[in-house]
């Protein structure tokens, strides 16, 4: 049995605007093992979700800021990047493009990248929640093997671990 995910996007009004495929899954389901979702697609599900989802969301918010907001004209890229984005399911790249003030409005800076608005920080809030509590638990004694069982362990930092669990002898 194929099982295909897809992510429907609609605008407000409720009509589709994009589907994506998200992941096939090739099923059985002659065996108790077989049936659900595994952790590793689980993973994967959740990863490539929030890749698609992330990507829309920063393409739609840039589209917003394309434009002069005094008199409408189309601003022009002076350069495309990039910047990374840590979140719960993982770490991602994204869009960023530097673009050109308007001349119709005196700025005091000749360009400005409109994704710095949206990302002042380059880890989610959540993610960094997640980081303080399970770092709490690590003192604690739980394994860093115990913490790369979670969906999100990708995202984790690693020597932030190592350094918490040095730094707390059992
Ligand atoms: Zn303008």
């Amino acid at each position: 049995m194929r099982v295909k995910l897809q992510l429907v996007i609609c605008n407000d009004e409720g009509h589709e605007e994009t589907v994506t495929d998200v992941i096939t899954l090739n099923k059985n389901n002659q065996r108790l093992e077989q049936l659900g979702l595994t952790l590793a697609e689980a993973k994967q599900l959740l990863s490539t979700l929030q890749r698609h989802l992330l990507q829309h969301q920063v393409a739609t918010f840039l589209d917003t800021r394309s434009t002069c907001a005094a008199c409408g004209a189309l601003l022009k890229i002076k350069a495309h990047a990039s910047r990374s984005f840590r979140t719960l399911f993982g770490t991602f790249t994204l869009d960023s493009p530097r673009l050109e003030h308007c001349d119709c409005t005196r700025h005091q800076t000749s360009s400005f990248r409109p994704l710095s608005a949206l990302l002042p920080e380059s880890v989610a809030p959540e993610l960094l929640y997640m980081e303080a509590k399970w770092s709490s638990l690590v003192s604690y004694g739980m394994s860093l093997d115990a913490l790369k069982d979670f969906p999100h362990s990708t995202a984790l930092r690693g020597g932030a671990f190592h350094l918490l669990i040095e730094s707390h002898p059992r």
